[in-house]
C-alpha cells in the first residue's frame, strides 16, 4: 500500500503563522526567535509590557476564555490563521500537597493544562479546513518522574500527553501533528525559583550533569514544527540531558 503525505494545505511551505504562548521570555522566546529566522511570522503571547522586538505581540492571559479568542482573531488579522501552535505558557506554585490550597492546584493546573484545551480548540478550526496543522506542547522532564511539592504541576505537565495523544487522533487524518516536549532543568526565570539543595539533586539526576539552555529547547520544538517531522505525532521529546529517561 503506498501513502501519500498530505502536505498539499496553505501552510505547508515556508512563512507560516505561529502563535507562541508566553513567547515573550524564557523558552517561549527562544522559540519564536527561532522560528522567525526560519522565515515564519511568528507572533507571542503577553500579559505585561511589550512585546520581545521584531515579533508581533497579543495581549493575552492563556486562563481567560475572552482573551484567547482575541488573540486568534488579532494573529489571524496580522498574519494568517494560526498554522503552528506552541503552547508553551506555565507557571510554578509549589507546596507538599497537605499545605497546597485549592487557589494554588486550580492556578497551575489552569495555566499549564486547561489553557491547552482552549488554545488547541482555536488553534484546529483553522488547520482542519487547511488540512495542516503543527501543535507542539511543551510538558516537563518532571511529568515522568514525579517531583515533591509538585503535585499540581506534575499532573497538569502529564495532563499534557493524554491532551496530545487523543489530539493526535482527533487531528491525524486532517494533516495535523500534535507532538509534546519534556524539557528537564532550563536555565530560565522559572528555574531561579527552585532551591538549590533541590536544584543538585536534580543536576544528580541528569547524566548530560548541567542545565540545558531555552535555545536547546527551541531547536526540538523548530525540528517538530518543520516538515521534516511530517510523519511524526503523539510523540513525546525529551530535552533533558538524559533526565527522566526511559519514559
Ligand atoms: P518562564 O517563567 O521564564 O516563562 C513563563 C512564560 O509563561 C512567560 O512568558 C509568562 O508570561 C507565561 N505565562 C505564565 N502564565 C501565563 C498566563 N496565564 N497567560 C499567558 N502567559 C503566561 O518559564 P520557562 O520559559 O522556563 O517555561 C516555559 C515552559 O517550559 C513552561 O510551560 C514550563 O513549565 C516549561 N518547563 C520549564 C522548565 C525549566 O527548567 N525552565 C523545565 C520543564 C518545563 P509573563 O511574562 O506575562 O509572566
Amino acid at each position: 500500500m503506498t501513502a501519500t503525505p498530505d502536505t498539499a494545505g496553505a501552510g505547508s511551505g515556508p512563512g507560516r503563522s505561529v502563535l507562541v504562548t508566553g513567547g515573550n521570555r524564557g523558552i517561549g522566546l527562544a522559540v519564536a526567535r527561532s522560528l522567525a529566522a526560519r522565515g515564519d511570522r511568528v507572533a507571542v503571547t503577553h500579559r505585561t509590557g511589550e512585546p520581545p522586538a521584531g515579533l508581533f505581540g497579543v495581549r493575552c492571559d492563556v486562563t481567560d476564555e475572552a482573551q484567547v479568542e482575541r488573540a486568534f482573531k488579532e494573529v489571524a488579522a496580522e498574519q494568517g490563521e494560526v498554522e503552528v501552535l506552541v503552547a508553551n505558557a506555565g507557571i510554578t506554585r509549589d507546596g507538599l500537597l497537605l499545605a497546597l490550597g485549592d487557589e494554588a492546584v486550580d492556578a497551575v493546573l489552569d495555566t499549564n493544562l486547561r489553557s491547552v484545551f482552549r488554545l488547541a480548540r482555536h488553534a484546529s478550526r483553522g488547520m482542519l479546513g487547511r488540512r495542516w496543522g503543527r501543535m507542539v506542547l511543551v510538558s516537563s522532564a518532571v511529568a515522568f518522574t514525579g517531583s515533591p511539592g509538585q503535585t499540581n504541576y506534575t499532573a497538569a505537565k502529564a495532563g499534557l500527553v493524554g491532551l496530545a495523544r487523543s489530539l493526535a487522533w482527533e487531528l491525524g487524518s486532517r494533516g495535523i501533528t500534535v507532538n509534546v516536549v519534556t524539557p528537564g532543568l532550563v536555565e530560565t526565570d522559572m528555574l531561579r525559583e527552585v532551591r538549590p539543595a533541590r536544584l543538585d539533586q536534580y543536576l544528580a539526576m541528569t547524566p548530560l550533569g548541567r542545565a540545558g539552555t531555552a535555545d536547546e529547547v527551541a531547536a526540538a520544538v523548530r525540528f517538530l514544527t518543520g516538515e521534516e517531522a511530517s510523519y511524526i505525532t503523539g510523540a513525546v521529546l525529551p530535552v533533558s540531558g538524559g533526565l527522566g529517561m526511559g519514559h
